[in-house]
């Protein structure tokens, strides 16, 4: 199998992306901004959108990392929380202000039984993402595991959505996280997908390139003295299929309404499937 433009055996693959991550979990946040100009939360947010979560959603986010959807979902939940406890003070006149202050209150409450695992197979990536939820006052409705996309640590039928966000690249064997992603979501659940994907226009394309290969591991060395888990990353974004490609592997495992959405002239994709 490949890694990055290197040929190596497919046991050796899994350790070398291990060794990226925990080479790069403690800058990982800062560098993702500085290579990706702050756009890679705008592409995470999208995703949140095209989830619209429902509240009492049990979501999953494999290759979770430092915590980024889960975040976005928990705060997702609780502003659309906010905004129909607006609603209900506007319409139940019969409760007192006092009494939907203390019915929101509680933080448990406002997640309306939602939950978040972040599955992770980088133990290191999942300590930042920890520390990060307990400095920003995350208590509840949230869970760090140890994993492999490759063999979830799951039941079957046990989610309603399935995330993975810049992910999937990184895994062996697709196939099997796909399977993997079948088996653990419920009837009817969603698998959602954000990866880098094909540049469609040709322009953006050169620019894309240059800007991939020449600053990104010049960035990596001066900011995260790692030039080579840089190139890596860069180098696995190419070796990822394209848009239509991985469309049919989604559908190989088993999903259906399979659709894409390319984002920024197709630097990203958001792919969505469905376990009906
Ligand atoms: N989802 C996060 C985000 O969007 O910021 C983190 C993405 S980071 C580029 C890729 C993550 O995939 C790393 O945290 C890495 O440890 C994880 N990863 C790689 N191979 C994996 C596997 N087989 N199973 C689970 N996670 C894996």
């Amino acid at each position: 199998t490949h890694f990055g433009f290197e040929t190596v055996s497919e046991e050796e693959k899994g350790g070398k992306v291990y060794q990226v991550f925990e080479s790069v979990a403690k800058k990982y946040d800062v560098m993702n901004d500085m290579m990706s100009l702050g756009i890679h939360r705008v592409w995470k947010d999208l995703l949140l959108w095209r989830m619209h979560p429902f509240p009492g959603t049990q979501l999953l986010d494999v290759a979770g990392g430092t915590g980024d959807i889960a975040f976005r979902f928990l705060n997702y939940i609780q502003a659309q929380h906010r905004r129909k406890q607006k609603r209900q003070l506007r319409t139940q006149q019969n409760l007192s202000w006092e009494e939907i202050a203390q019915k929101y209150q509680n933080e448990e409450d406002s997640l309306n039984g939602s939950h978040v695992v972040v599955c992770d197979i980088n133990k290191e990536m999942l300590k930042i993402g920890r520390k990060k939820a307990c400095a920003q006052g995350y208590k509840t409705g949230l869970a760090w595991v140890l994993g492999d996309a490759e063999e979830l640590p799951f039941d079957d039928d046990k989610f309603d959505v399935y995330t993975i966000a810049f992910g999937i690249r990184n895994v062996t064997h697709i196939d099997r996280a796909l399977q993997e992603a079948h088996r653990v979501l419920k009837p009817g659940g969603r698998f959602l997908c954000l990866e880098f994907s094909q540049v469609t226009n040709p322009l953006v394309s050169r620019l894309y390139d240059l800007y991939s290969f020449q600053v990104i591991p010049v960035m990596g060395e001066v900011i995260a003295k790692d030039w080579k888990s840089y190139q890596y990353l860069v180098e696995s974004i190419r070796q990822f299929p394209a848009q239509e490609e991985f469309k049919e592997m989604i559908e190989d495992a088993g999903f259906q309404k399979v659709t894409y959405e390319s984002l920024t002239s197709g630097i990203v994709a958001i792919h969505s499937g469905f376990k009906l």
